[in-house]
């Protein structure tokens, strides 16, 4: 059978991505090395859960599934516009924010238009571009991780069509300053883009001097939110975007018809009812993140404070952080790379229960002579 040749089945920037590489699922780890406790640190869900108020949800939607979703998910827009204090025709749901992300790289740039991000940063961001096939500038994080929004400032030009912060940024659990974005938006010339994708929102909004992009009347900020991580529900896929009618209407033409899934809808109309289980497990990351931060600091690992709900330790060298994870997976911790998200050296933590907290300092003093 005559071969297909890679060169002419698909255009160079599908040619250079590869496949997503997820962390090991927990079956993979007990198949491996059969560890007595297998505790998933790896994807920065919530390992508290979701809501109680879920499942009968989800269960009573199931009634309806031969029937499509409602393509504009307008009860979920319209109790998200109240607890936003927006109206619906400012909002537009996808399945999952990566979905949003991918939407707004179909939908708004033009020949020779780039985008401009930090070099460390979210890797859905990365592959969504290189799908499209806009070229981008990564411009380096500061000393102490975080986006720097003087130089990505200093970077636009006529031709840039969009800048993706994230805030709190993956993987670093770092954040952007009030004054800081202030001072951004000021510099930013109307014909750019703002896309705040704001995942980790639930952990950081406590912060002082966290800027909510929602406060900000600028038409150019894209507000990307999710129910995947401080909610709990990321096996469901549901991610918002809030912007001014002009941007939503827009993504509006080129989104998926029948995302999210009508379960998934539900999930989170039933979530969004219930902040005294997202109180909860804010708690317990403030928690398990303290308790890290005193392990670390008395074994002098380089560790970066977070307001997410993941911790980032650099290690010597990329080697180290490779055979770091190996053993931890030995032991039964999952734990990422974040090679791919730009930082070699660097091993991204999830705040897990009490319970995997205790099984990852246990597991970490059996490993630490690996990392030193
Ligand atoms: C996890 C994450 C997402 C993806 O969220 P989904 O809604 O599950 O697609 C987007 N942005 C950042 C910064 C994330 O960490």
């Amino acid at each position: 059978m005559p071969q297909l040749s890679d060169h002419s089945l698909v255009p160079a920037n599908i040619r250079d991505l590869s496949p997503y590489v997820a962390g090991k699922t927990i079956e993979e780890v007990k198949a491996a090395y059969n560890p007595p406790e297998i505790s998933k640190l790896a994807s920065n869900e919530n390992r508290m859960g979701c809501s109680s108020l879920v499942r009968p949800a989800v269960v009573k939607a199931l009634e309806e599934v031969q029937d499509y979703p409602d393509p504009v998910a307008q009860q979920l827009r319209e109790a998200l516009a109240q607890q936003n204090n927006v109206s619906p025709e400012n909002i537009i749901v996808g399945a999952g924010s990566e979905s949003l992300i991918a939407n707004l790289c179909r939908t708004f740039f033009d020949d020779n238009e780039h985008a401009i991000t930090a070099d460390a940063t979210f890797v859905g961001f990365f592959v969504q571009i290189n799908i499209r096939g806009v070229s981008l500038k990564k411009v380096p994080l500061t000393s102490d991780f975080r986006f720097d929004l003087e130089a990505i400032a200093d970077a636009i030009t006529s031709e840039t069509k969009m800048v993706y912060i994230a805030n709190p940024n993956n993987p670093t659990g770092t954040y952007v300053t009030k004054t800081e974005f202030e001072r951004f938006m000021h510099r930013v010339p109307d014909h750019v883009l703002v896309v705040m994708d704001e995942a980790y929102y639930e952990y950081a909004e406590s912060v002082a001097d966290y800027p909510d992009s929602l406060q900000y009347d600028f038409d150019n900020i894209i507000t990307l939110r999710t129910f995947s991580k401080a909610y709990g529900l990321a096996g469901f896929r549901v991610g918002y975007a809030i912007a001014s009618p002009k941007i939503i209407g827009n993504m509006m033409k080129t989104k998926l018809t029948f995302e999210p899934t009508s379960l998934g809808q539900e999930a989170a109309l039933a979530a969004l009812q219930d902040t005294a289980f997202l109180r909860k497990s804010n708690k317990r990351v403030q928690e398990g993140k303290k308790r890290l931060y005193t392990f670390f600091e008395k074994r002098n690992v380089s560790y970066v404070p977070s307001v997410a709900n993941s911790v980032l330790i650099q290690l010597r060298g990329e080697q180290q952080a490779i055979d770091f994870v190996q053993a931890m997976l030995e032991e039964g911790v999952i734990l990422r790379r974040v090679h791919a998200f730009g930082l070699p050296r660097c091993v991204r933590i999830t705040i897990g229960r009490k319970k995997e907290m205790d099984h990852f300092v246990h597991a970490f003093g059996k490993v630490k002579s690996k990392i030193s």
